[in-house]
């Protein structure tokens, strides 16, 4: 186990008003920042209305994404945007659990989204892994493994890699600065074989990581990749 576990606490106020009550979110702000929003489910982008069937964005239905499906919680912005930061910058471990019940509210919600196998974390390269103490990814992944009663691995998929941050790079140069990054476990090729895998992240941005940890998976033989993100770059 290359992560190791953050302890739930119990909370005592809103994560986002700070008013005192039982939750870590008042009904307040449940109402007024986590309203449902009807989103692409090819890349998880907000789309109007509030249909139920589900929809494609024209972007996806003229180049459609290497996953099967995205499921985005919500875009990443206030408040949504603060509370990640504080989760996986300042190792805020009560918003773990706040965050993997938004994202799995938002998979209630999207049709067929929890027709899955597997359940693997964005894999954090040792160094950074090292730096944070924590994958942000896997807090969520097995959270969302345990509410659904899904099969979670935290090392299954790797990072040998420690890529270079991302910030800087164009949408091209971020593809091309991942490519090889990830791998899965040698040996272990046959846990990911013809099974439905859902990858977790806390935010796709470009979606440059997830392409390339889908790739990695569908060329290990993965039936279907599919990707989970509490948040979304609008
Ligand atoms: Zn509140
Ligand atoms: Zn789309």
């Amino acid at each position: 186990m290359s992560s190791r576990h953050l302890i739930d606490r119990m909370p005592s106020s809103c994560r986002i008003c700070r008013c005192w009550g039982a939750s870590s979110l008042c009904g307040a702000c449940l109402q007024r920042f986590s309203a449902p929003q009807h989103r692409c489910q090819r890349c998880g982008l907000p789309l109007p209305g509030m249909e139920a069937a589900p929809s494609t964005c024209g972007a996806c239905t003229s180049q459609p994404p290497v996953w099967r499906r995205a499921v985005c919680a919500q875009d990443y912005a206030f408040p949504w945007s603060d509370l990640v930061g504080d989760f996986k910058f300042k190792g805020d471990v009560a918003l773990a659990r706040l965050l993997a019940q938004q994202l799995a509210t938002a998979l209630r919600r999207a049709p067929q989204a929890l027709e899955v196998d597997l359940v693997l974390p964005v894999p954090l390269s040792a160094p950074r892994l090292q730096e944070r103490g924590f994958n942000q990814s896997w807090e969520l992944a097995r959270r969302l493994g345990q509410i659904f009663g899904l099969t979670c691995h935290a090392d299954l998929l790797q990072r040998p890699v420690d890529t270079a941050h991302q910030v800087d790079l164009s949408l091209q140069e971020r593809d091309r600065n991942l490519r090889g990054a990830f791998m899965v476990t040698p040996g272990q090729h046959q846990k990911v074989a013809g099974r439905r895998v859902a990858v977790v992240d806390d935010v796709m941005t470009t979606g440059a990581t997830l392409r390339e940890a889908t790739r990695t998976l569908l060329l290990a033989g993965a039936f279907s990749v599919d990707v989970w993100t509490v948040a979304r770059t609008p």
